[in-house]
C-alpha cells in the first residue's frame, strides 16, 4: 500500500500503554494532524514513525516497506523523513541560506541545483531578504520558517511535525499555520503534524487523527469531524457542543418535551434504549416566531444569558417544556435580551448521534 501505513502500533513503557493498537494510513502527499489532550500518546507515536523508538506492538509501512521491528528496524536517517520540532533547531554559525543548503550539500547535488531549490524553498517561507542573517538575527516566527525550510529543501518522503509552532506568541501561531499549509500545498510533502491545537490542526491538515488515552477515536476530514462526530470526546474536543440525552422508541428518539424520529434525523438507527446526541451552537437558530416549516423542531422557551463575542452572540436558551437548556451561537443582527421568550429551531439533520 502507498503513503504511510501504521498496522495495530502500539507501545509500552512499563505499566502504560502510550499507544494502543492504532491503525491508520497516510496517502501520499496527504496531510494528518494527530490532535488530542496532553499524554495521549500523539508524541509517542510520531517518535515510532520517525525511528527514535520502537514499538513494542503492530508495525510502520512506507510505500509498502515495513519501517518497524521486528522484521528490522530501518534506522532514522535512512528512513527518508524531516523532523520538525517546538526548538527550531537550526545551526547558529550558519546563515540562513547555508542552513537551509547544508542537506542539499550532504547529497553532494550540484551547486546550481543548490541555489535554485533554495532559492525557492526561501521564497516560499517568505525568507528570500534575510537569506545572509545569521539566526541569532532573526525572530522566533524566521527561525521557524527557516527549520521548515531547511526540512522541505531535501524532499523527505514524510514530513514529521512536533507541535512546531507551540513556542510563537499567539499572534505568530495563527499566522504561521496558513504558512505551513501553503507550503504543503505547494511542496505536497505526505506530512504527520503533532499538535494539542484543534484550530492548528483545522487549517492545516486534510484530515485530523483525534487521539484519546493512546487510542485513535476518530479520523475525518475536519468538516467532518466538527459536523458529524462520533463519540462525546470528539465532540467536546472539536468545538463547542450541547449534549442531549434521549430515549429511542420504536422510531422516535424522545427528549424532554419533544420527540424526532429517527427518519428525520437521517441516521440507520435501532429501536431501545437510552442515546446521547450532540447539537452545534450554530446548528441551530433563535426565532421571535414559531416557523412554519413542517421539518424544522420549533420549542418554545426563552433566553436565560445572553454574551457579546463580536462574530457571534453567545445565547443560552432554555426549552419551556423540559427545561433543557442550550448554547446556542447567533449572528450579531439576533438581539435577545435575557428574559425574552424565543422559539429554538433545530434543522433535525444537525442532530448527531454519538457514543459516551
Ligand atoms: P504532550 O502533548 O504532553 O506532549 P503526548 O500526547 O505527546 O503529550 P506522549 O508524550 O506520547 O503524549 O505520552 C503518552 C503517555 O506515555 C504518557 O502517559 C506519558 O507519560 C507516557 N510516556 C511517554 N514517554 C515515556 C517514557 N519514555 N517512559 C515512560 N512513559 C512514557
Amino acid at each position: 500500500m502507498d503513503g504511510l501505513v501504521l498496522r495495530k502500533l502500539g507501545r509500552r513503557f512499563g505499566a502504560v500503554d502510550a499507544v494502543l493498537a492504532f491503525d491508520l494510513h497516510i496517502k501520499p502527499g496527504e496531510f494528518v494532524s494527530l490532535l488530542g489532550p496532553s499524554g495521549c500518546g500523539k508524541t509517542t507515536t510520531l517518535r515510532m514513525i520517525a525511528g527514535f523508538i520502537d514499538p513494542t506492538s503492530g508495525s510502520i509501512e512506507l510505500d509498502g516497506k515495513v519501517l518497524s521491528a521486528p522484521s528490522g528496524s530501518v534506522p532514522p536517517e535512512k528512513r527518508g523523513m524531516s523532523m520538525i520540532f517546538q526548538s527550531y533547531a537550526i545551526w547558529p554559525n550558519m546563515t540562513v541560506s547555508e542552513n537551509v543548503a547544508f542537506g542539499l550539500n550532504l547529497r553532494k547535488l550540484p551547486a546550481e541545483e543548490v541555489k535554485a531549490r533554495v532559492g525557492a524553498v526561501l521564497e516560499t517561507v517568505r525568507m528570500s531578504h534575510l537569506a545572509d542573517r545569521y539566526p541569532a538575527e532573526l525572530s522566533g516566527g524566521q527561525q521557524q520558517r527557516v527549520a521548515l525550510a531547511r526540512a522541505v529543501v531535501i524532499r523527505p518522503a514524510v514530513l514529521l511535525l512536533d507541535e512546531p509552532l507551540s513556542n510563537l506568541d499567539a499572534n505568530l501561531r495563527e499566522e504561521m499555520r496558513f504558512e505551513i499549509k501553503r507550503m504543503h500545498d505547494e511542496f505536497r510533502i505526505t506530512s504527520v503534524y503533532v499538535t494539542h491545537d484543534q484550530g492548528e490542526a483545522m487549517v492545516t491538515s486534510d484530515r485530523i487523527a483525534v487521539m484519546n488515552n493512546g487510542r485513535l477515536e476518530q479520523i475525518d476530514t475536519p468538516y467532518a469531524l466538527y459536523s458529524r462526530p462520533k463519540t462525546r470526546f470528539v465532540a467536546s474536543f472539536i468545538g463547542r457542543t450541547n449534549f442531549l440525552s434521549g430515549i429511542r422508541g420504536n422510531s422516535m428518539i424522545d427528549f424532554a418535551g419533544f420527540s424526532v424520529p429517527f427518519a428525520a434525523i437521517g441516521e440507520e438507527m435501532t429501536g431501545g434504549g437510552p442515546i446521547t446526541v450532540s447539537i452545534r451552537p450554530q446548528a441551530m437558530k433563535l426565532s421571535a416566531t414559531e416557523m412554519a416549516k413542517d421539518k424544522t423542531i420549533n420549542l418554545p422557551g426563552s433566553v436565560k444569558q445572553s454574551s457579546f463575542l463580536g462574530e457571534t452572540w453567545d445565547y443560552v436558551f432554555q426549552s419551556r417544556e423540559g427545561g433543557l437548556q442550550f448554547r446556542v451561537a447567533a449572528p450579531p443582527a439576533d438581539v435577545f435580551p435575557v428574559g425574552t421568550p424565543a422559539w429554538l429551531q433545530i434543522d433535525p439533520t444537525q442532530i448527531v448521534p454519538i457514543t459516551d
